[in-house]
């Protein structure tokens, strides 16, 4: 039977990043199953959905970003025997491992939304979440003279669902630029009072609103679609509102952690299927040797590329404490909403588990829309991910 000393699900930002982080400390006998050829720079997408980057530039071959020194098992678990130490893969292998990491990230779950992925597939709804629809946005909403249009911001668990503001305010401002926003309805359902549960920073995303003359539906949720109609129905603090005859729906998925990981016995609940570790140390609650990190992993904080700095350093560095007399690190629970006020301008986020605001730059308030912090979000961070986050080198 295959045997590793350490076993990562998961070729994401999560897998990627902590294989070579561990690399770079000295393990060895690494492997990290992952059954996609392509892996993707996924801020990127929501460019993409603004017509102001390609998919081709976000993409990178699998085999270019596997650390040098992993094995790279393509194929896909689906399902784990905690009990035994082994994983099972969907070509029948099964895999031994001494510490399990578990970074599979989340899944689409279409079926919560009844009628969503037929509207995808007919073309008048789709979003930059979902990377095949990714592209179709941008031709569909640029040449938008009138109509109404529906957006939605997914409720947690969403793999940084904030950042589904920066396709819309992108738009409108697009649209606003071209003389056209007034004749356009643009109604937007979002699953809290507010976006960011952050005063000063929903203040700003308010006056955004406001700007734009965005019908915001607040503590809502798209809970139907009908193809036929082009209808969303959405129930929200106000009632229940169908808005039929769209010209576009930026209508986002629900997400839930894959469903072998609930079968498999290790999730916190079925709803969320999300790995029930400690959200400090990282570790499985009941499997000592199975830890998980990223957007399937219940760390009690909104999931995001930038909360995985701090958790790839917390795990590397539990991994190697756990067994010996040197203490746990606590992840602090540090994750980012990056959000585009218009196509030139950025606002940032940045707090902890408590919602406490944690800069990592010292600039006097993020929370500012930037010209510099939109330059650094669209060209940059690129860079920065492929040249070293995914290098282990941050
Ligand atoms: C549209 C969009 C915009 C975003 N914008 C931002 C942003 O601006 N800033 C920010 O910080 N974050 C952003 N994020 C969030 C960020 O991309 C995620 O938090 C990050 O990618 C999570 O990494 P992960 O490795 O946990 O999961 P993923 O990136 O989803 O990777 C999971 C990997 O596991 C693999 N996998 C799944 N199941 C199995 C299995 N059974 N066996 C083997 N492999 C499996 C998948 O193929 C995938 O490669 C955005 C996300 C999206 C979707």
């Amino acid at each position: 039977m295959e045997q590793h000393n350490l076993l990562i699900v998961g070729g994401g930002n999560a897998g990627i990043s902590l294989g070579a982080r561990l690399l770079r400390d000295g393990a060895s006998d690494i492997a990290i199953v992952e059954g996609q050829e392509v892996h993707r720079y996924r801020p990127l997408l929501n460019y993409v959905g603004a017509g102001e980057a390609s998919m081709a530039s976000l993409e990178r071959p699998m085999a270019a970003v596997m650390p040098p020194g992993c094995t790279w098992i393509r194929d896909r678990v689906v399902a784990v025997d905690p009990a035994g130490s082994t994983v099972t893969t969907s070509e029948g292998r099964t895999l031994r491992w001494q510490k399990l990491v578990l970074c599979p990230g989340m899944e689409e779950d279409w079926d919560a939304t009844p009628g969503l992925r037929e509207a995808y597939v007919d073309g008048w709804a789709g979003s930059t979440f979902v990377p095949a629809s990714a592209a179709l946005l941008w031709p569909a909403l640029k040449s938008l003279r009138a109509g109404s249009v529906v957006f939605s911001v997914p409720p947690e668990p969403a793999p940084c669902g904030a950042t589904a503001l920066k396709p819309l305010f992108m738009a409108c401002d697009h649209w606003r630029r071209q003389g056209v926003l007034s004749a356009i309805d643009v109604c937007l359902a979002i699953p809290g009072s507010s976006v960011l549960n952050h005063p000063s920073a929903d203040k700003i995303l308010e006056q955004t609103f406001a700007s734009y003359s965005i019908d915001v539906l607040r503590e809502a949720r798209v809970t139907s679609v009908d193809p036929a109609r082009r209808a969303v129905t959405i129930d929200s603090s106000t009632g229940r509102r169908t808005i039929p005859d769209l010209a576009y729906a930026h209508v986002i998925p629900l997400y839930r952690a894959p469903r072998w990981i609930a079968d498999s016995g290790l999730a916190v609940d079925s709803s969320s299927g999300l790995v029930d570790i400690d959200p400090e140390t990282l570790q499985h609650r009941r499997h000592p040797s199975i830890w998980a990190i990223g957007d399937g992993a219940n760390v009690e904080t909104r999931p995001s590329g930038g909360a995985l700095r701090p958790q790839v350093d917390v795990l590397a560095h539990n991994l190697s404490a756990v067994g010996s007399a040197k203490p746990m690190r606590k992840y602090d629970g540090y994750t980012v909403m990056p959000i585009t006020v218009n196509r030139r301008e950025l606002m940032l986020l940045e707090v902890d588990r408590e919602g406490r605001v944690k800069q990592s730059a010292p600039f006097p308030d993020l929370t500012k829309p930037r010209r510099s912090t939109w330059l650094f979000d669209r060209y940059a961070l690129k860079v920065i991910y492929f040249r070293r986050i995914l290098r282990g080198k941050v």
